[in-house]
């Protein structure tokens, strides 16, 4: 039987990324020791008052649908939330509730973009956005970001970039998987690119919590460009609770009409006892969010303490989010085989970077989800592995 166009272009390159992943899953299950540190899925407990507020309103029967943009009230505290951080206007009308930022970023990107048209996005990207922008119908345009700027954009090469048929230019900061956080002026200048060339401004910030080097700075704190500024981002990471999928959209009025149009279609609402949990921690600034921050702060620390003594090997510290590169261009292996290698004989999963794109390629990604102690021992355990390698060769 025959498939619609739809399901190739959904089919991007992040498959490839998560080989290691899905070998070391299966190893795990046959009893093996594995550390896994390749998904972002943060290893500790979400905080209580989110937890308890979401069971008691299970309890109060809140299962019926909800509207389809979101409770009022949390599309409020949500507008509350990103005035209060950006310093610019922002109102309920602004904000549609979204499953995830990956869900949000489906549905915007479905409204912006379509087919003809081009989205220019820096590479390399997180693995799902090649199906986000392939299911929309336009096409994806990469920049590359290189390790010699640390992965900071070239702006001048964002712009070079653009063409008649560009619609939109995706960011993502702080960035996965590179670990970058853009600067004020980077941003703006991003900004500034898309009102002179009339683009839209798409922005992942995901990560916006865990940024370390510098203040994250939120696109939608481009003064006077809210008409076309849209910045997707999620409970998530934040506050360890990636299972609520709890996300939003933050865009103009007339995309939040469009998007009531297609959550309608898919949708229908979000589940209501999830939205009423994740009030308390939109109006709340909850300690358990800071001490998030601070642990991966400190785990990145660590890690990349730890992995200056593997040989030939260059690690990358983070400017915020949740993962570690680790260049191993310098010991001969492929990234691919470094990370089978390292899980075959360590019994550490990492991912390879050359999914995300080629200017990663040479680059293992390294996610600090996991307690301190172990994170120390796969530390260990890839120095060992890398050591291991300037033995043999
Ligand atoms: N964007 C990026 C850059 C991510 O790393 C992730 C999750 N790993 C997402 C989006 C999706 O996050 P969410 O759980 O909010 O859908």
């Amino acid at each position: 039987m025959r498939f619609a166009p739809l399901v190739d272009r959904v089919a991007g390159r992040g498959s490839e990324a998560w080989a290691v992943h899905m070998e070391a899953a299966r190893r795990r299950d046959a009893g093996e020791d594995i550390i896994f540190l390749t998904v972002g899925d943060p290893d500790q407990a979400p905080p209580d008052a989110v937890i308890e507020t979401a069971v008691s309103a299970l309890r109060e029967h809140r299962t019926g649908y909800a509207p389809i943009l979101g409770y009022l009230p949390v599309r409020e505290a949500i507008a509350a939330r990103v005035a209060r951080r950006t310093g610019q206007p922002c109102r309920a009308e602004n904000i549609v509730v979204a499953p995830g930022t990956q869900g949000g970023l489906y549905c915007a990107i479905q409204c912006l973009a379509g087919a003809g048209d081009e989205v220019i996005v820096p590479e390399p990207i997180y693995a799902t956005y090649e199906g986000v922008i392939g299911a929309s119908g336009a096409a994806m345009v990469t920049v590359p970001l290189s390790p010699e700027r640390g992965f900071h954009p070239d702006i001048d090469a964002i712009a070079a970039a653009i063409t008649p048929r560009t619609r939109v230019i995706w960011i993502n900061s702080p960035h996965n998987p590179t670990g970058a956080v853009m600067t004020a002026a980077e941003i703006g200048a991003i900004g500034e690119l898309c009102r002179s060339r009339d683009l839209w401004l798409l922005s992942d910030e995901v990560y916006e919590d865990l940024a370390f080097a510098r203040p994250h700075v939120s696109a939608w704190s481009l003064a006077g460009l809210q008409d076309r500024t849209v910045v997707v981002s999620s409970l998530s990471k934040s506050h360890a609770i990636p299972g609520f999928r709890l996300g939003w959209i933050v865009g103009p009025p007339a995309l939040s009409q469009h998007l009531f149009n297609l959550l309608l279609s898919m949708l229908y609402g979000g589940p209501p006892f999830i939205q009423h949990g994740a009030l308390v921690a939109l109006e709340r600034d909850l300690p358990e969010v800071a001490a998030l921050h601070e642990a991966y702060r400190s785990r990145a620390a660590i890690m990349v303490g730890l992995l200056t003594e593997a040989p030939r090997c260059r690690v990358v510290p983070p400017e915020g989010g949740m993962f570690v590169l680790l260049d191993v261009r310098g010991t001969g292996l492929r990234s691919g085989e470094f990370a089978s290698l390292l899980l075959d004989r360590e019994g550490v999963a990492v991912l390879h970077c050359d999914g995300f794109g080629p200017s990663a390629a040479g680059h293992l990604r390294i996610a600090l989800s996991a307690p301190e102690p172990r994170l120390r021992q796969a530390a260990d355990r890839i120095v060992r592995f890398a050591r291991g390698l300037t033995a043999n060769s």
